[in-house]
C-alpha cells in the first residue's frame, strides 16, 4: 500500500484524505493547532467569530454528495442572511438569501465542517512541514528543526500557492508554474458588541471602501455568542497596506466600518485583527491540480481555480481521481 502524506488540514487536505484513505496509508500534517485553514474561528471568554471564510454556496453536485451527511446531522445548516450591498454608507441593493443559491456555514462555527471530516483521519496538528528530502525511492518529511517526520511515497500538499511552491522548490518544476500564481491579502478585523447593533442587515458587500465585507456573525445559525461583527478589508487594498503599521491599518479599517455600516464601532468591547497573507485567488483558467508523477510529488487547494471553499473541493477531489487511477 502507498504511503501518502497530505500537507494540510483545510477542507482541500481533508477531502482528499478521506477519498483516498481506502487506497493509501495516509497521513495528514497541519502546522496550526486546529482544522480547517481559512475556514477558521477564534473565540474570547465572550465572543467567537469566523474570521476566514464567511459562508459557502454549492453549484456542483459532486460536491453536494460530498456534504450530504453534514447537512444531513445538521453540521451544514442554512444561513438565510438579509444581505445588501453599501456604497459611500448607502445601502444600494438588498435581499433575503434562501435557497438560490443556498448559504451554508457549518454549526456551531466555522470549523466545525473540518472538525467532522477530520474524524477517523490520522492528522498530526501543530506539525510544520518545513522541508523534503530524497532518501532511495521515497520522500522524508522534515520538521522546523530538521527533525524527520516520516518517509511517504508521495506528498500532496495543499498548502497556499506561495507554501506549496516553497516545498516543492528544488524537487519538482511545479514549484515554477506555482510562482506564476499570486494569491492576495485579506486583513479581517473582529468587534465584540456590548449589545445588539440594531443593525436592519446582517450580512452586507461594501463598494467602493477599504472595506469589502461586514458580516454580523453572531446571527448565524447555531452561535452562542454575544454579538459580534466581522469587517474583511477589499483585497486589493489589503495587498497595497500589507507591510503598514497595523494600527494604522485597524484605525483605517474601523472608520471605513463605522462609515459603511453607520454604527460607532469605535467603543467596541473586543476589537482584534487578523492578516491573511495568502486569503484569495481571483478566478483563473488551468489545471485543477498539479502533479508531477515521475516525482510523486502534487499541489491542488482552491487558489488552483477560485478562493472559495467550493473550488477547494472540486481541486482535491479532481487529483484524487487521478491519484486512484494509479492504484488499479
Ligand atoms: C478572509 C477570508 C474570507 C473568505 N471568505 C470566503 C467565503 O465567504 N466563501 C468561500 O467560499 N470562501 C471564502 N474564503 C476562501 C476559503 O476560506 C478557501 O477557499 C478555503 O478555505 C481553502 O481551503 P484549502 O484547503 O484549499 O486551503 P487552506 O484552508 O488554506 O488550508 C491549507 C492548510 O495548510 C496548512 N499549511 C500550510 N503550510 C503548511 C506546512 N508547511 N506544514 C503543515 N501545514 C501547512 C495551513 O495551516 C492550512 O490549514 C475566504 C478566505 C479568507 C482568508
Amino acid at each position: 500500500m502507498s504511503r501518502i502524506a497530505i500537507i494540510g488540514a483545510g477542507l482541500a487536505g481533508l477531502a482528499l484524505a478521506r477519498e483516498l484513505r481506502d487506497f493509501a496509508a495516509v497521513t495528514v500534517f497541519e502546522k496550526s493547532r486546529g482544522f480547517g485553514g481559512r475556514m477558521a474561528t477564534r473565540y474570547t471568554e465572550r465572543f467567537q467569530f469566523d474570521f476566514g471564510a464567511q459562508y459557502f454556496t454549492v453549484k456542483e453536485e459532486r460536491f453536494r454528495r460530498f456534504l450530504q451527511p453534514s447537512i444531513d446531522d445538521g453540521t451544514l445548516q442554512r444561513w438565510d442572511a438579509h444581505f445588501v450591498e453599501i456604497r459611500t454608507g448607502v445601502v444600494v441593493d438588498s435581499r433575503q438569501w434562501g435557497t438560490e443559491p443556498e448559504h451554508f456555514v457549518p454549526v456551531p462555527k466555522m470549523t466545525s465542517l473540518a472538525r467532522r471530516l477530520a474524524a477517523g483521519l490520522d492528522v498530526r496538528r501543530g506539525v510544520r512541514v518545513d522541508s523534503l528530502k530524497r532518501r532511495g525511492t521515497a520522500w522524508q518529511l522534515l520538521d522546523d528543526n530538521g527533525a524527520p517526520l516520516g518517509e511517504f511515497d508521495w506528498v500532496l500538499s495543499t498548502a497556499p500557492a506561495e507554501q506549496s511552491a516553497a516545498l516543492l522548490d528544488g524537487h519538482s518544476p511545479l514549484a515554477e508554474s506555482i510562482d506564476e500564481l499570486r494569491m492576495q491579502a485579506c486583513f479581517s478585523l473582529m468587534l465584540g458588541l456590548d449589545g445588539d447593533p440594531g443593525l436592519p442587515w446582517q450580512a452586507a458587500l461594501v463598494h467602493d471602501s477599504p472595506v469589502s465585507w461586514i458580516s454580523l456573525d453572531s446571527s448565524k445559525p447555531g452561535r452562542s455568542g454575544h454579538a459580534s461583527l466581522v469587517v474583511h478589508s477589499a483585497n486589493a487594498w489589503a495587498d497595497e497596506h500589507i507591510d503598514d503599521d497595523p494600527q494604522d491599518v485597524q484605525a483605517a479599517l474601523l472608520a471605513a466600518a463605522c462609515e459603511a455600516s453607520g454604527l460607532d464601532l469605535r467603543r467596541s468591547a473586543h476589537m482584534y485583527m487578523h492578516c491573511w497573507r495568502f486569503a484569495n485567488m481571483p478566478r483563473h483558467s488551468g489545471p485543477e491540480y498539479l502533479l508531477d508523477a515521475d516525482a510523486r510529488l502534487a499541489a491542488c487547494g482552491d487558489w488552483l481555480i477560485h478562493g472559495r471553499v467550493e473550488a477547494a473541493f472540486l481541486s482535491a477531489a479532481a487529483l484524487a481521481g487521478r491519484l486512484l487511477e494509479f492504484s488499479e
